[in-house]
């Protein structure tokens, strides 16, 4: 039986951090939904659709990849799919309450789900998508940090709101 898991996250952009995680997730299981959240509560600075476009950018010729979207609870999302593991990067220990947190509720909610935590390689360990918007919004360019096509979308995301 194929070994399946989902990714779920804002990707408010992609970074190579967020990549990294795909990359060891893909190592582990046959096929990875990569799941984008329609943030109600946040103001996301990329459309869902302009997420999930970059990150299929990202991950063109991976077979074993698929990037969607999807609102509401996690755990509807993932019976819908008839998932039951969670992938989940871990960066320094800021990260571990709150993801503690998801995991608890997440198995309340739905039982047989296992969530599965990933830790990233050193150079993204202290990255994240929020760093990176502000950065950006301030003229900072991130080469190191996101794929190129990101940096050009979020120069252009800046260029427009300005
Ligand atoms: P962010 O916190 O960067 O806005 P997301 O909400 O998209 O990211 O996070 C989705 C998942 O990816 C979470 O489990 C988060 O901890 C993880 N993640 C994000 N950035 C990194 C990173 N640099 N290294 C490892 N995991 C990460």
């Amino acid at each position: 039986m194929k070994k399946t898991a989902v990714y779920p996250g804002s990707f408010d952009p992609v970074t190579n951090g967020h990549l990294d995680i795909i990359k060891r997730a893909c190592a582990i299981f046959d096929t990875l939904t990569v799941a984008v959240l329609a943030n109600r509560n946040k103001r996301p600075l990329f459309s869902v659709e302009e997420r999930v476009e970059m990150l299929k950018k990202s991950l063109k010729g991976n077979k074993k990849v698929r990037v969607d979207s999807f609102d509401g609870l996690l755990t509807n999302y993932l019976r819908t799919k008839k998932a039951t593991v969670i992938i989940r990067g871990l960066r320094a220990v800021s990260d571990l309450e709150y993801e503690f947190q998801m995991a608890h509720v997440n198995r309340l909610l739905y039982p047989k789900v296992e969530t599965v935590f990933l830790m990233p390689s050193d150079n993204f360990v202290y990255l994240s998508a929020t760093i990176v918007r502000e950065a950006s919004a301030m003229g900072g360019k991130l080469h190191q940090l996101v794929p190129s096509h990101v940096t050009e979308a979020l120069r252009k995301k800046f260029k427009n709101l300005s």
